[in-house]
């Protein structure tokens, strides 16, 4: 199965040949990354910080980590329970690696991220689907009809990419009260769009059973640092061992200098300032495509950055003509889950004139 990435990478290849490509695909801002976090990996690299990292993380790293999510998630979080990653993906996997043996169950909920699906595959661990509500809500018959001694791992993921819908009061109670009767699950809560919310409040399930959450969370969307691959995962302590080690065989760790931009990411107030700003005009846009698409759509999402939009063709068929005929990248809503393959996701992490261009070229198409 093809990934938004690569659909992204064939519009780049589109456009590098002279086409007028515009990609509403990829997830990605498109704003630059904040000159103070360039200017403190660039310091990093005149201090000769270019060696080896901790394999668990820079300290002072982990440390800003520990405090910003302390005061987040209003629960005491302490640098030995923070692995740094090169970017939120790896979390993903180090999870299920870590959790689960062949006979174990993992559930999922759709639409989901294809990176977890990709992972119980390629790991030979079995799992179930459970489509969500449109506002995100998990259907309680259908969660408790798939639970069974086998269960060692639910994924959730809020602010929902594609569908943008939060974490509310009722899955939370359903997902702890899960976490009571099973002792042997764990829950991944994959929260990388946490910063972007524009409407209510990100609950994060983190908060209220930090033993058996794993936190997955990533410096790519709030700051702007995709390219620069930083991520974090907060494991409960008999899990995050096993994994400084793993870690330290695989890739030793994300690039020195680049976890020193992270602690910048985190403490600096003019980077905080420019976060605010970014949500502002990420909300604009969010309002500008509704405004657009009002026939098509529902509601407005709540986070994230994605309209995710049912249409009368199979997806994979109507993203391949965008491409080709309209040269308007979108992503198939079929990676998102069987349920979904008549759906379109459209990122509004672009400018308003791209946004308005592209979603004219998709309106005529349909
Ligand atoms: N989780 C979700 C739901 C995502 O959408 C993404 C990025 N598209 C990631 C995790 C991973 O992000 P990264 O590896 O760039 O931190």
């Amino acid at each position: 199965m093809i990934t938004a990435i690569e659909i992204e990478a064939k519009a780049k290849e589109l456009k590098s040949k002279g086409y007028p490509v515009i990609s509403l695909a990829i997830g990605e801002p498109d704003f630059p990354i904040h000159e103070n976090i360039k200017k403190s990996i660039n310091k990093a690299i005149l201090e000769n910080k270019n060696y080896y990292p901790n394999p668990q993380g820079v300290v002072e790293l982990r440390e800003a980590i520990a405090e910003y999510e302390t005061k987040r998630k209003k629960i005491h979080i302490s640098p030995d329970e923070i692995l740094i990653t090169a970017g939120g993906k790896p979390v993903i996997f180090y999870t299920i690696f870590s959790l689960c043996n062949s006979d174990d169950e993992v559930i999922l909920f759709e639409p989901y991220y294809l990176v977890y699906p990709y992972w119980c595959k390629v790991l030979n661990i079995k799992y179930h689907t459970i489509k969500l509500n449109e506002d995100g809500l998990i259907p309680k018959d259908q969660l408790l009809k798939h639970l069974n001694n086998k269960t060692r791992l639910l994924i959730i993921n809020y602010p929902n990419n594609p569908q943008g819908s939060l974490m509310t009061e009722e899955n939370l109670e359903l997902l702890l009260e899960v976490l009571d009767k099973y002792p042997r699950i764990y829950i991944l809560s994959d929260e990388v769009y946490s910063e972007l919310v524009y409407e209510g409040e990100h609950i994060s399930i983190f908060s209220y059973n930090k033993n058996r959450v794993i936190l997955l969370e990533s410096f790519s969307k709030t700051f702007c640092m995709t390219g620069l691959r930083l991520g974090y995962g907060i494991f409960p302590k008999e899990i995050i061992k096993n994994l400084v080690t793993f870690n330290s065989n695989l890739i030793t760790g994300p690039t020195t200098p680049i976890q020193y931009g992270g602690i910048t990411a985190l403490k600096d107030n003019e980077v905080k300032n420019y976060v605010n700003f970014m949500r502002e005009e990420f909300k604009k846009r969010r309002d500008f495509v509704y405004e657009k698409l009002k026939i098509l759509v529902k509601f407005k999402p709540k986070g994230a950055f994605y309209y995710f939009i049912e249409i009368p063709y199979d997806s994979l068929e109507f993203c391949n003509k965008a491409l080709n005929e309209k040269f308007l990248a979108l992503t198939p809503g079929s990676l998102f889950g069987d349920s979904f393959k008549n759906y379109v996701r459209i990122s509004f992490a672009n400018s308003m004139e791209n946004l308005d261009e592209g979603l004219s070229r998709f309106l005529s198409l349909l």
